[in-house]
C-alpha cells in the first residue's frame, strides 16, 4: 500500500468525474519544504512562522525573516506559500516579550492582536515577507481574526509597509494575495462580510473546534468533548465555503481536518478548494479524491449535515472509504 501510495505523488488531486482539489502541506520551518515535495504537496497551505521567534533571546530581524521566507518559495519552484503572520501567545510564550499573565490566554493577547498592538514586530515580518515575494508566489494570512475591523487594520499596516518599499524602490509582488484564517466561531459566522475583504479563507479547524465547542484542545480531561464531526463544526465549514465561493474566493483549510481521512469525503462534497496537512498526509488523502466522485461526494456531504451525532458521522465515514485501496 505505501508503494502504491508513492506512485501517486505526481498525479493530480482529480476525482474520477473531473473535480480537481489541491493538496497542500502545512509547514514549520524551512527545512520542511522537502517532505512537502517528496509527499506531492502543490503549494504550502500554511507556513507557520513561529520558529523564527522561539527559543531565542531577542526579535528575529527583518533579514534573518526574509532569507528564511526567501529559501521555502525558491525550493517551491512558483507554486504558492501560504505565509502566516506571527501566531504567539495562547500557550506559546516568548520571554523576551514581557507578555501579560493573564487568566485565559487562549482568549487574549495573541496572534493579530499582539500584532496589531505591537506594529513595530508586525512590520518587520511584513516587510520580509513582501520583500521575499519578489522570488515566488507567497500569500499572506492573519491569524485569529474575530472581525472585519481586524482585517482592516491589519491591511492598513500592510499598506504602510507597501508604501514604505515603494519608496526605497524594493520589489515586491504588488498582487500579492492576502487571506484570512477562519478559526474564531465570531469569523466564521460573518464569512459572507469578511469574504468582501479578502482574497482567500483558510479554515482553522484546530482553534475552530476549540472556541466553538468551549473545549481546550489540549487538555486530556475534555477530549471527548473536542469533536471536529460536530455538526455545529460542519456547518460552519459550510457555510465559510459557501460564504467564499459567492464573492468569487477560494476556500483552504489547514487544521488537522483537512488531513483526517474520515472527513476527505465531506469536504470535498462540501466544495473545499484547497486541503493543507502535514506532508505525510497527503497521498492517502489524495488517493481517496482519486476514488470517489464528486457527484457522490456532494451527496454524501449532504446526507452527512443532517446527522446529528459526530460519533454517527466517523462510523459513516470509515464504512465510505474502507472500500478504497
Ligand atoms: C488551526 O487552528 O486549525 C490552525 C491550523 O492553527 P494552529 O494549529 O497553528 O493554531
Ligand atoms: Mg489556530
Amino acid at each position: 500500500k505505501v508503494e502504491k501510495l508513492k506512485k501517486l505523488k505526481d498525479l493530480p488531486a482529480t476525482t474520477p468525474d473531473g473535480k480537481k482539489v489541491m493538496l497542500a502541506a502545512n509547514i514549520g520551518t524551512p527545512k520542511d519544504v522537502k517532505s512537502a515535495l517528496a509527499n506531492g504537496a502543490e503549494g504550502v497551505g500554511l507556513f507557520r512562522t513561529e520558529f523564527l521567534y522561539m527559543d531565542r533571546t531577542t526579535l528575529p530581524t527583518e533579514e534573518e525573516q526574509f532569507e528564511a521566507y526567501k529559501e521555502v518559495v525558491e525550493k517551491m519552484e512558483g507554486k504558492p506559500v501560504t505565509i502566516r503572520t506571527l501566531d504567539i501567545g495562547g500557550d506559546k510564550e516568548l520571554p523576551y516579550l514581557d507578555m501579560p499573565k493573564e487568566m485565559n490566554p487562549f482568549l487574549g493577547y495573541r496572534a493579530i492582536r499582539l500584532c496589531l498592538d505591537r506594529t513595530d514586530i508586525f512590520k518587520t515580518q511584513l516587510r520580509a515577507i513582501l520583500r521575499a515575494s519578489a522570488y515566488g508566489n507567497i500569500h499572506i494570512m492573519y491569524p485569529m481574526i474575530s472581525s472585519i475591523e481586524d482585517v482592516r487594520k491589519a491591511n492598513i499596516v500592510l499598506n504602510e509597509v507597501k508604501a514604505e518599499l515603494d519608496k526605497e524602490g524594493i520589489k515586491y509582488d504588488k498582487n500579492i494575495k492576502v487571506g484570512i484564517m477562519v478559526e474564531i466561531p465570531s469569523a466564521a459566522v460573518t464569512a459572507d462580510i469578511l469574504a468582501k475583504e479578502v482574497d482567500f479563507f483558510s479554515i482553522g479547524t484546530n482553534d475552530l473546534t476549540q472556541y466553538t465547542l468551549a473545549v481546550d484542545r489540549m487538555n486530556e480531561h475534555v477530549k471527548d468533548y473536542y469533536q471536529p464531526f460536530n455538526p455545529a463544526i460542519l456547518r460552519l465549514i459550510k457555510f465559510v465555503i459557501d460564504a467564499a465561493h459567492k464573492e468569487g474566493k477560494f476556500a483552504a483549510m489547514c487544521g488537522e481536518m483537512a488531513g483526517d481521512p474520515l472527513a476527505t469525503v465531506i469536504l470535498l462534497g462540501l466544495g473545499l478548494d484547497e486541503f493543507s496537512m502535514s506532508a505525510s498526509s497527503i497521498p492517502t488523502v489524495k488517493n481517496i479524491i482519486r476514488n470517489v466522485e464528486y457527484e457522490r461526494a456532494k451527496e454524501i456531504a449532504e446526507r452527512v449535515l443532517n446527522i446529528a451525532e459526530a460519533e454517527k458521522i466517523q462510523k459513516m465515514m470509515e464504512d465510505i472509504i474502507k472500500d478504497i485501496e
